[in-house]
C-alpha cells in the first residue's frame, strides 16, 4: 500500500516508521525543513506513562476561574471570538467529573504503557541515541494539603497497573538528592520508577533519517494545500512547496505561478498537531482538537553535579524539569487562546521569566538563568499542543475513504508518541493493536484486553 503520512512531528514519524515496518511505501509531507520543529521540539522530555491525568477533573472548572487574571496561571482560558474554542472550553467541562475523569485515565493508561513498550523496541532496533534517562519520574509537593490527596491518584494509577508510589521527602531527597535545596519547601511527593525522559527532538528527527534510509520519501518544505475529495474518499493531496527566507523571493514568485503538486495514495494519515483540526474540517471531519499553548526553557548548567537525574514535576506551578545532557529543560502552562506561537508579548514573557525563576528558586546557582541583557543564553520556546476535552487523542480511520487521523495527543504526545505511530500502522494494515483503547471510528474499547504499565 502507499500511505501519506501528513505531519513529520513525533506522531508522523512513529506512524511512518511502523508503515515501513509494513512493509508499505510512505510519503511524508512536512511544511518545515526537517522533523520535530513544531510542538515535538523542546517539550518537558518526560515519558510519562505515569503522570497522565487529564486537565479535566473535578476541580478545574473553579481552578480555571481563579486562574483567569494570573499571568503565571498553569491553565489559562484566554476568551476569543471562535466558536471551536468555546465550543472545546463546553466539552472539556463535560469532562470535569470524576466518572469521566477515571474512564479518560483508564485510555490514557492504556495507550502509554502501549506506547512505552513500542519505544523500547523502536530503540533497540534502531539504537537512537536521545539524552535517554531510564531514573524514574518524581512528583513533588509544597502544599500539604495537596500532598494528602496525592494517594488518591497514585492508587488510580496503581488500580491500572502503574507503579505509582507516594514517598516521604527523606525518601525523595534520597531518590533525587538535588532538590535538598528545597527541602524547606517540600512536604513530600510520589515516585515511578518505571518513567523516564529523553529529547523529543533529537528521537524524531534520527528516526526520520532511518526512516529515510529505508525508503521514506521525505516532502519538507512543502504546504499542504487541500485534501481533494471524490465519491466520499480522498482522491488525492494538493501540496504546494514552500519559499524561505528572502533568498527565496524569487521562487516564491516562480511558486505562485506554480500548480500545486497532486499526490494519490492507497491511505491518507493526517498528523498535524494542532493543525489537523482545521485540515480535516475541509473535508466535514470535526473534530475538537484545539491549541493549547505550553512554554519551555532550557538553561546550561553550571553545576551539573547539583542538578536533578530524575526527571521531575513541580506540583505548585505545575512546570516539569528534565536534564538533557549538559542543560535542564523545565516546561509547563497551558494558554487556551487560539493558535499563537508568540513569545514576545508581556504574557508571553512573565510565564517565561515564570519558568526561570522557579527553576533558580528550586535549584539555587545550578542553571545559568540570565537574560540574554544579562549576558545569558537562554533558550526559551513555545509549542501548540494539540488538545482534545478528554486528554485522548483520535486514532483511526475517518468517515472519508481512506483518510486517517492520529492526532490530538495534548500533553502527552511524547509518551503516546511511538505506541500511535504502531497502532495506526497496525490499524491501516488490517490488524487489531493489543491494547483496551476506543480508536476513532473503529470500535470501542475492549475490556477483554488487558494493559499492564511498562
Ligand atoms: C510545553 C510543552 C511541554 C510538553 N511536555 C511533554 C512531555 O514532557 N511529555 C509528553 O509526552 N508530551 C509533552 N508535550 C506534548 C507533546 O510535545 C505533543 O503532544 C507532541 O509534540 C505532538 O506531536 P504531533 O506530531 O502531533 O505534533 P507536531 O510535533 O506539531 O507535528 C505536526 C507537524 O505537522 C506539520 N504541519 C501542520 N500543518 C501543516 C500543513 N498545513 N502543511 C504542512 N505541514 C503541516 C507541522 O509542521 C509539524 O511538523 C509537551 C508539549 C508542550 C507544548
Amino acid at each position: 500500500m502507499k500511505v501519506i503520512v501528513l505531519g513529520a512531528g513525533i506522531i508522523g514519524v512513529s506512524t511512518a516508521w511502523h508503515l515501513l515496518e509494513r512493509g508499505h511505501e510512505v510519503v511524508v509531507v512536512d511544511r518545515q525543513p526537517d522533523a520535530a520543529l513544531e510542538t515535538s521540539f523542546a517539550n518537558a522530555a518526560q515519558i510519562s506513562v505515569s503522570y497522565c491525568e487529564p486537565w479535566a477533573n473535578r476541580d478545574a472548572p473553579l481552578k480555571m476561574l481563579k486562574w483567569m487574571f494570573s499571568k503565571e496561571a498553569p491553565l489559562l482560558f484566554r476568551p476569543q471570538l471562535d466558536w471551536q474554542q468555546w465550543r472545546w472550553g463546553l466539552q472539556f467541562l463535560g469532562q470535569c467529573n470524576d466518572a469521566a475523569f477515571e474512564r479518560n485515565v483508564q485510555q490514557i493508561v492504556a495507550l502509554g504503557a502501549y506506547s512505552h513498550a513500542a519505544l523500547k523496541d523502536v530503540v533497540s532496533a534502531t539504537g537512537i541515541e536521545y539524552q535517554r534517562l531510564e531514573r524514574g519520574i518524581a512528583h513533588y509537593y509544597t502544599d500539604q494539603k495537596s500532598f494528602d490527596t496525592a494517594g488518591d491518584a497514585a492508587a488510580l494509577m496503581r488500580k491500572y497497573g502503574v507503579a505509582r508510589k507516594v514517598v516521604s521527602r527523606e525518601e525523595l531527597f534520597q531518590i533525587e538528592p538535588a532538590f535538598k535545596s528545597f527541602a524547606h519547601r517540600i512536604v513530600g511527593g510520589t515516585f515511578t520508577p518505571s518513567d523516564e525522559s529523553g529529547d523529543a527532538r533529537l528521537f524524531t528527527q534520527q528516526l526520520a533519517k532511518r526512516c529515510q534510509a529505508r525508503g521514506a520519501q521525505f516532502m519538507y518544505g512543502h504546504d499542504i494545500a487541500r485534501l481533494n475529495q471524490a465519491g466520499g474518499a480522498i482522491e488525492s493531496i494538493a501540496v504546494c512547496a514552500r519559499g524561505t527566507g528572502e533568498r527565496s523571493q524569487k521562487a516564491q514568485k516562480a511558486q505562485k505561478d506554480q500548480k500545486d503538486q497532486e499526490i494519490k495514495a492507497d491511505a491518507v494519515v493526517v498528523a498535524c498537531g494542532s493543525y489537523s483540526a482545521p485540515l480535516l474540517r475541509t473535508v466535514g471531519v470535526d473534530l475538537p482538537i484545539y491549541p493549547g499553548k505550553g512554554y519551555s526553557a532550557t538553561f546550561k548548567l553550571k553545576k551539573p553535579e547539583l542538578a536533578p537525574y530524575v526527571s521531575t514535576i513541580d506540583d505548585e506551578v505545575k512546570c516539569a524539569m528534565s536534564r538533557l545532557g549538559d542543560h535542564l529543560r523545565v516546561a509547563g502552562t497551558i494558554e487556551l487562546g487560539g493558535y499563537d506561537h508568540s513569545l514576545d508579548t508581556p504574557l508571553a514573557k512573565a510565564r517565561c521569566r515564570m519558568l526561570a525563576n522557579r527553576i533558580e528558586e528550586v535549584l539555587p546557582g545550578v542553571c545559568d538563568t540570565r537574560t540574554e541583557e544579562e549576558g545569558g543564553q537562554p533558550h526559551f520556546w513555545t509549542g501548540l499542543r494539540p488538545a482534545t476535552p478528554t486528554n485522548i487523542p483520535y486514532i483511526g480511520k475517518t468517515k472519508v475513504g481512506r483518510l486517517w487521523v492520529n492526532a490530538g495527543h495534548g500533553t502527552l504526545g511524547w509518551t503516546h508518541g511511538a505506541g500511535s505511530g504502531k497502532a495506526m500502522a497496525e490499524l491501516i494494515s488490517g490488524e487489531t493493536p493489543a491494547m483496551n483503547f476506543g480508536f476513532y471510528g473503529l470500535q470501542r474499547p475492549n475490556p477483554r484486553l488487558t494493559t499492564s504499565a511498562a
